[in-house]
């Protein structure tokens, strides 16, 4: 019999009959690896634990705990999900069914859309088919054979999938759970061995969708679910959604008073007070950061002449996104962004090396254009303002320059207790400029990380095709990632513009733009700051910070005074003065999230003292108005909660 080598992870080698699987070589080594064995490596390649191994190669065994698993078992319990729809939906019609970030879905043809009852019904079939620990059998058919199956079952889309994906070959793979009356659909791997292994899976919603995510094609119901490797992973996860789901920015936003929505300025929030209060605090809070950093702040116009867009490129590419204004006979538009307001003040005197670097930050408002399709509460709007700059530098300055923008980064996310990581982009295939400019601005770029002490991932040839760039995500408190800084070299603009600077040499040279934006849109940010705290900022966000509960109507007096105090002092703070029980204040300042309730009865009216409430710690008893003062003040320099709450300062 013809023999084959195995290499094996750990540089071993084995002798196995050449047509021996995966499985066979797990159930070699040990019994325990041939029953965590899911599928194999092989040679770099995914496969199904039955691959035939024809020729020497390199083999790893795939087990739950490896980093294939979690696809493995959720694209395998997509098909466990179409098996349970066409056993419980005769004529039901499958489309695809790929594992996802968050779980896998399945799209399907039927003759109603699917409602919870369904769901139900599923999700039961779908633990029956597992319980039965049925396999996954991979079967090659002729090209032909398949194409004439699928259509003759009524799988008009199957079909079209097999022409279009294996054209020119001679045999498909289909995969079978248990035989072709249980569940037969074309892919090309690979799966869990059999569906006993399927046991931690929750199937969450069904909606519409659309063949190949057209919606010029078939409408189609998509279920999506999520499977995870052990059922305390898919509980955390469940937890998760549901977290999610209270945290949402849209229902505390309501809830809080934070802001609304109309029908008739889609995508553009309106800012109640305290709305306002958390928007101002946020942009003043970047103001403080900035000034010392050495930006100067601008205010550039909302609407140009459209030969201003296309000087900058935008008129012929971002177009589509912009609002028109016709105006005297001329077309204008909203800006949809500062930069080429910015170029222009910039070019709009004559600098000089020693004035770089110059950095104008903005924040006024722009307007981009999406859809309305497209438009999600605060995180994707059509009006917003950002923390916005623009840094000129000249190119001996990049280094030092992205080095304290990281370093401003760090700051920022810091406040906020948003932990992040950060992604280098370099040069693409199709670039503007020097090779040697590029490498000397990536030289740059990773020394003024590494100098930072910011671990990056490098996405090799992912830049801009106008200048590299570092993106950062901030993780919040549910684990969930969000993209918001970005530091952007731009070398076409300073062209475009014709932007210079007279060196020391008495020569015109040409500066290098960084876009940068560190919270990104403000709007979004707030989005991300509700879900992140779940609507409890910390005091020196709280658009209330302190609310001041007269226990009856004759401490109405004493509790204005207390309020009075507070406000002089720089302490957002309000009065409860309506007629309703002690209790039922404080429970309302609870739900509001406020976090300090000051209550004023008879004794704190005749002491001059007021009794301390937090939101987290509760009771803090009795103390002078000043003494909360001082301690508040701290705690918002700060930017946290003191360790033990304000008692144990005191
Ligand atoms: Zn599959
Ligand atoms: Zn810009």
């Amino acid at each position: 019999m013809n023999h084959i080598s195995v290499t094996l992870p750990d540089g071993s080698s084995r002798q196995v009959p050449s047509g021996s699987t995966p499985g066979d070589v797990a159930a070699a080594i040990s019994p325990r690896l041939a029953k965590a064995a899911l599928a194999a490596v092989v040679d770099g390649r995914l496969v199904d634990l039955t691959f035939p191994l024809r020729q020497d190669a390199s083999v790893r065994i795939v087990t739950p705990e490896s980093p294939e698993a979690l696809r493995l078992y959720r694209h395998s319990t997509a098909h466990l999900l179409a098996a349970a729809v066409t056993n419980l939906f005769p004529g039901a019609q499958c489309g695809i069914g790929p594992a996802t970030e968050e779980g896998f879905f399945y799209d399907f043809v039927v003759e109603r859309p699917f409602v919870p009852e369904d769901l139900d019904a599923i999700e039961k079939k779908m633990k029956e088919l597992a319980s039965q620990d049925l396999p996954y059998e991979r079967q090659m058919w002729p090209r032909e054979d398949a194409i004439r199956f699928f259509g003759a079952r009524g799988e008009p889309l199957k079909v079209q999938l097999i022409e279009e994906k294996t054209a020119g070959q001679p045999e498909v793979s289909c995969y079978t759970i248990k035989d072709r009356d249980t569940f037969v659909d074309f892919c090309v791997g690979p799966h869990v061995p059999s569906t006993g292994r399927l046991k931690a899976f929750k199937l969450l919603n069904a909606s519409n969708a659309y063949w190949k995510g057209d919606a010029r094609n078939q409408p189609m119901q998509r279920i999506s679910g999520t499977a995870f490797v052990s059922e305390k992973e898919l509980q955390t996860h469940l937890h998760r959604i549901e977290e999610a789901k209270k945290r949402d920015h849209r229902k505390l936003g309501r809830e809080l008073g934070l802001f609304m929505f109309h029908a008739w300025a889609p995508g553009a929030a309106f800012w109640f007070s305290k709305g306002t209060t958390l928007y101002n605090t946020l942009a003043n809070y970047m103001r403080e950061v900035l000034f010392p950093a050495g930006y100067v702040e601008v205010k550039s116009p909302l609407i140009y002449n459209k030969a201003l867009w296309e000087r900058s490129g935008h008129w012929k590419h971002y177009r589509q996104h912009m609002f028109l204004i016709e105006s005297e006979g001329e077309t204008m538009s909203l800006k949809p962004m500062n930069c080429p307001g910015h170029f222009l003040m910039y070019a709009s005197e004559v600098r000089s090396y020693r004035d770089l670097p110059l950095r104008f930050h903005e924040q006024t408002p722009l307007h981009r254009n999406e859809s309305s399709g497209v438009l999600s509460g605060l995180t994707r709007v059509r009006q917003f303002s950002q923390d916005d700059a623009h840094c000129f530098v000249r190119e001996d300055q990049i280094g030092e320059e992205v080095e304290r923008l990281i370093r401003l980064v760090q700051r920022v996310y810091g406040d906020f207790g948003l932990p992040f990581t950060a992604k280098l982009s370099t040069r693409p295939a199709d670039f503007l400029g020097e090779v040697a400019t590029w490498d000397r601005a990536e030289t740059q770029l990773k020394a003024a990380l590494d100098r930072a002490g910011l671990a990056y991932a490098l996405n090799e040839g992912d830049g801009a095709f106008y200048g590299p760039k570092i993106d950062c995500d901030v993780t919040d408190a549910l684990g969930r990632k969000w993209q918001c800084a970005t530091i952007q070299l731009d070398y076409e603009q300073p062209q475009n513009f014709d932007l210079k600077y007279t060196g020391a040499d008495n020569a015109e040279h040409r500066p290098i733009v960084i876009h940068r934006a560190i919270v990104g849109s403000f709007e979004r940010f707030i989005a991300i700051l509700i879900e992140h705290y779940a609507g409890a900022f910390p005091l020196w966000l709280a658009p209330v910070q302190v609310t001041v509960l007269p226990i009856a109507d004759r401490h109405l007096e004493y509790a204005q005074s207390v309020r009075e105090r507070l406000a002089a002092s720089g302490l957002r703070a309000e009065v409860d003065d309506r007629q309703e029980k002690i209790g039922y204040k404080i429970r309302e300042a609870q739900l509001q999230k406020v976090p300090y309730m000051l209550v004023t009865g008879d004794r704190e009216a005749s002491e001059g003292t007021i009794s301390v409430r937090s939101r987290t710690a509760g009771d803090q008893g009795a103390r002078s108005v000043d003494d909360f003062v001082g301690q508040a003040l701290a705690e918002i320099a700060a930017k946290r909660e003191p360790e033990a709450g304000l008692a144990a300062a005191s």
